[in-house]
């Protein structure tokens, strides 16, 4: 039965949620209630704020499947991999899960659709970017970079550049993928840009409106993607410049949307709906529409 027939939850929905510290500006319950609705499923979606020394618990009193998964986002990440009995390629790859699925046999299975999210962002907004063709420059080595190294090297890049201020930081992380990934600091970016495909802000530089990483795109192949995982402004100063050079550019708020889906499915057994605009709704609560 519907929810919509019913004009409201039955005994038989499904729910699951987001949990975060803070959680109260995420956009998730927004997007996955719009998609239950106009999908008129018996079904919710709701924010959770454990306090930060009780997620262990919060996760463990879960098990058995009272409810059916849950988003997980910063500061829980890694925690929540290190709890999961099970774990997708990817979040082992990325050492993070954002999504956690409660089955019924008291397991809990951790994925992580942040890579997913970065490839289906570019792949609607770049259509017919080759991610195989051309080396990769991610600038930041935090966490939202590691799930896109884990992305990206799974799709077929020949080679990730991780470049950032603290470049430790970005050898620990090239070290656990492999010859593949490469560790650089910024000095040697501008060498770096000459024939790359594709480059992404992973840092939080733009963040509100700020200048972002200072990297001199119009070294980059004309042909080359720019992508920005900061979507608070959506056209922040680096995709700003990106644009103006004649790069084709990819926004956070696509890569936000996008992993969205992945868990919606394992949620609720079904691709989200397309009649609802859920680009839209997000971009009138980011203020931009
Ligand atoms: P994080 O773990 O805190 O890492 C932050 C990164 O930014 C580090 O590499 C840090 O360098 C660098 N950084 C910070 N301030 C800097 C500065 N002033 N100059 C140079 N580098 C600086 O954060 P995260 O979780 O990886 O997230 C990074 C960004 O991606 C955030 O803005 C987040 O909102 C965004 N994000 C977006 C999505 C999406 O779906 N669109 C998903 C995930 C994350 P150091 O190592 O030197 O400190």
């Amino acid at each position: 039965m519907s929810s919509q027939m019913t004009g409201g939850l039955t005994g038989a929905a499904i729910v699951a949620g987001v949990c975060g510290a803070p959680i109260k500006h995420s956009m998730s319950p927004v997007i996955h209630n719009a998609w239950i609705q106009a999908a008129g499923l018996d079904a919710a979606y709701v924010p959770f704020a454990p306090a930060e020394d009780r997620f262990e618990a919060f996760i463990e009193g879960l098990r058995g499947g009272a409810i059916r998964g849950l988003n997980v986002t910063i500061p829980f990440k890694e925690r929540a991999l290190a709890v999961a009995d099970t774990a997708s390629d990817l979040a082992r790859m990325a050492g993070a899960a954002n999504l956690l699925i409660f089955e019924a046999d008291g397991t809990i299975r951790a994925d992580n659709t942040d890579g997913p999210g970065l490839l289906g962002a570019i792949a609607a907004q770049a259509p017919g970017f080759d991610v195989s063709a051309a080396p990769v420059i991610i600038l930041g080595a935090g966490g939202a970079a590691r799930g896109a190294v884990a992305a990206l090297l799974l799709a077929g890049a020949p080679q990730v550049r991780i470049v950032n201020r603290t470049l430790a930081r970005a050898g620990e992380l090239a070290t656990t993928f492999g010859a593949k990934v490469i560790a650089a600091d910024e000095a040697a970016l501008p060498g770096l840009l000459t024939d790359a495909g594709l480059v992404i802000n992973a840092t939080s530089l733009g963040l509100g409106g700020g200048d972002g990483p200072a990297a001199s795109l119009e070294l980059t192949p004309a042909d080359a993607v720019i992508v920005d995982m900061v979507y608070k402004p959506l056209r922040t100063e680096f995709l700003q410049r990106a644009q103006a050079l004649g790069r084709r550019t990819v926004d956070g708020l696509e890569m936000l949307l996008r992993q969205a889906v992945p868990s919606f499915e394992a949620f609720y057994g079904q691709t989200p709906p397309t009649t609802v605009d859920v680009r839209r709704l997000a971009l009138h609560l980011l203020g931009e529409a």
